[in-house]
């Protein structure tokens, strides 16, 4: 079913106009622009054709004056819940394969960095024991 566009917002100069459709993209909302041609083209008209429109389909209109609300307010924060939404899922932690300490069988091991292996030697220490050793 074809949903009506419905404007939400009018304004006398593009660069807002885009400025806000743009912040309402990176939300999800899908809008567009009316009237720009004609006023970027002749600025004069705006008054005449009622502005520039930004417009949205009906459902996201609640959602779309919301979030323009809050940046009128001055609160441009982002809500995290979205953001949790459009954030691409975490990877899942490395199954990190516990090395056991030679001496005293512990799995509290830790490897030392590559960089200080090169001067401090053995590759793994145990944290229970304090135990060093290379593999
Ligand atoms: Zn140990």
């Amino acid at each position: 079913m074809a949903e009506s566009l419905v404007t939400i917002a009018t304004f006398n100069e593009p660069t807002e106009a885009h400025i806000l459709k743009g912040r309402l993209e990176a939300e999800g909302i899908l809008c567009f622009l009316g009237d720009e041609h004609i006023i970027g083209a002749y600025p004069l008209y705006a008054m005449a054709v009622g502005g520039i429109k930004l417009k949205v389909t009906e459902n996201d209109v609640d959602e779309a004056k919301t979030i323009l609300r809050r940046i009128w307010q001055g609160n441009t924060l982002f809500d995290y819940d979205t953001l949790d939404e459009m954030a691409p899922p975490e990877p899942e932690p490395a199954a990190a394969e516990a090395v056991l300490c030679p001496r005293c069988g512990s799995d509290q091991t830790k490897e030392k960095p590559y960089f200080l292996q090169a001067f401090f030697g053995p590759k793994y220490e145990c944290r229970s024991c304090l135990h060093r050793w290379k593999p």
